[in-house]
């Protein structure tokens, strides 16, 4: 039996129980994205031991689902206190690894502590219900069903590079208190951070084969694991490429996806500029606008566009770039290819005629915060999810116009209205295509336990502590009849 990892820092899955080196002999190196450092390697499984996972998986779940709700819960309040206690090695390990500066890398692992705790009530307080016959006309009270939530199986968690802690525990808790066991897929450069997570869920006392892990090649394993047909469900966070193949191939596994995004804030005349300004910044920007809920586009009008220009301008060349140990706000992005093609969107834009107002500069993978006026519909930067620090303004005749431009997106995540006139805000939210409207503040994941969901390309399905938690079980009905 070995460890999570060895002296060599290479580190192992958690397969029944115990962690175990790939018999494949192969692995991947990580580095970190801030300074090019080693942070460890991660085993590249192979095929067969994915059947044995899945073979575990089978095993742990059917015991997992007769441990007492309680009994679950007592199990994430642990994890909860553990995580709680090693916030700041597992921190500095985020913060490296995925170059997230190192507030926002404890705040991570701070909001996956109240996450759990949080999970563990709901499922203390999930109830069933009953249902009399005589409701539906020509039935009887002689006929009465009681419906309970039941586990649906294995749920396969993949999720993304940018919140590797917060966004797989906010697959596998609620899994887990829906009596599912868990395979953890997670995103290559990540998967450190997330092994370290699922570490903190073995110490807390969760049986071998409830939590086990799957790290390696996706071109190897990637479609082979999702296609498995002891898999019972998918919760996938990610890019929508992904999805949607993932959605092609899965055939009849049912699926929870949280894709991408193009998230728009709309500046209506009346709004407070200087309050809108401080938070479309925060909203852009914060980890270099790596996050699925950045705001990824302004609209507004020509009445206020110069005046918000200059507000935000003078935010943006305020915000402190480099490395993520010195905090700033932004740091080198995940990987060249990103950086790449953050260049790639601004040139386009500024080729056809957009103003660069700021940024525009690249040191190796880091892209300085970058403000393009003018944006125009034939530009990629109007409908492409940049992933990096880029934010582009569309101006519009009137709100008529902003409307039909943030809806004529491919994606549907997210949407802002900042304005003092609440029955504007009102009608506005009403006609935007998105899972969440958001009035007068960025758009962003949370309250965890709110509804969080993508329409159109931006997901399928609702998350949020107790609609994960209703995602990953099913009805199960009982009629009884009165004789
Ligand atoms: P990605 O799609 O490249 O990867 C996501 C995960 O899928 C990773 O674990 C990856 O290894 C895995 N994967 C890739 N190919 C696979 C395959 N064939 N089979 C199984 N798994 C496979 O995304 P990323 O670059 O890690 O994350 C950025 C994207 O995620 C952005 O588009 C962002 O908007 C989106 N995202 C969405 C949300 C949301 O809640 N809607 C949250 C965070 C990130």
């Amino acid at each position: 039996m070995t460890g999570l990892c060895n002296e060599n820092f290479i580190y192992n899955n958690l397969i029944n129980g115990q962690w175990t080196e790939s018999a494949s002999g192969d692995v991947i190196t990580i580095t970190s994205p801030a300074d090019g450092s080693f942070v460890g390697k991660i085993q590249a499984i192979s095929k067969e031991e994915v059947d044995e996972i899945v073979r575990y998986s089978k095993a742990g779940q059917s015991q997992w689902a007769a441990v007492p709700i309680y009994e679950k819960a007592a199990i994430l309040y642990k994890a909860a206190a553990l995580l709680e206690e090693r916030k700041e090695e597992i921190s500095d390990i985020l913060m490296m690894e995925i170059a997230k500066d190192k507030k926002s890398s404890v705040s991570e692992v701070k909001r996956t502590v109240d996450f759990l705790r949080f999970t563990a009530d709901a499922g203390k307080s999930l109830e069933g219900i009953a249902v009399s016959g005589e409701n539906f006309p020509g039935g009887s009270r002689n006929k009465m069903s009681y419906i309970k939530r039941i586990p649906l199986g294995t749920v396969l968690a993949i999720s993304p590079f940018n919140y590797p802690i917060n966004l797989s525990a906010s697959k596998i808790a609620p899994a887990l208190m829906g009596g599912n066991a868990v395979i953890l897929k997670p995103a290559t450069q990540g998967a450190i951070s997330a092994l370290h997570l699922v570490k903190v869920l073995q110490d807390a006392g969760l049986p071998a084969g409830v939590i086990q892990t799957v790290t390696g090649k996706g071109s190897e394993i990637g479609d082979y694991i999702v296609t498995h047909h002891g898999i019972d469900f998918i919760n996938f966070t990610g890019s929508t490429e992904v999805g949607r193949h993932i959605s092609q191939i899965s055939c009849m596994t049912p699926l929870l996806l949280e894709l991408g995004g193009k998230d728009a804030a709309l500046v209506l005349e009346d709004a407070d500029l200087e309050y809108a300004a401080d938070n479309i910044v925060e909203g852009a920007f914060s980890y270099s606008g790596q996050r699925c809920t950045a705001v990824k586009r302004i609209i507004t009008t020509d009445k206020v566009a110069d005046q918000l220009v200059t507000m935000l301008k003078a935010r943006i060349e305020k915000l402190s770039v480099g490395d993520p140990r010195n905090s700033a706000v932004v740091t080198p992005l995940i990987d060249q290819k990103a950086a790449d093609f953050a260049v790639f969107l601004t040139q386009d834009a500024i080729d056809k005629g957009a103003e660069l107002i700021v940024g525009n500069k690249r040191e190796g993978n880091l892209v300085y915060p970058t403000l393009l006026d003018k944006v125009t519909v034939d530009m990629e930067i109007a409908w492409k999810e940049p992933f990096s620090p880029i934010l582009p303004i569309i101006r519009v005749k009137n709100m008529d116009e902003a409307v039909e431009i943030a809806n004529r997106s491919e994606y549907g995540l997210q949407s802002s209205v900042f304005t003092k006139d609440i029955n504007k805000a009102f009608l506005i939210a009403e006609k935007l295509e998105v899972g969440t409207v958001q009035i007068n503040n960025k758009t962003e994941r949370g309250p965890d336990h709110f509804p969080f969901l993508g329409v159109k390309a931006s997901g399928m399905g609702t998350q949020g502590v107790r609609y994960s938690i209703e995602a990953m079980t099913r009805p199960k009905a009982v009629t009884i009849n009165v004789t």
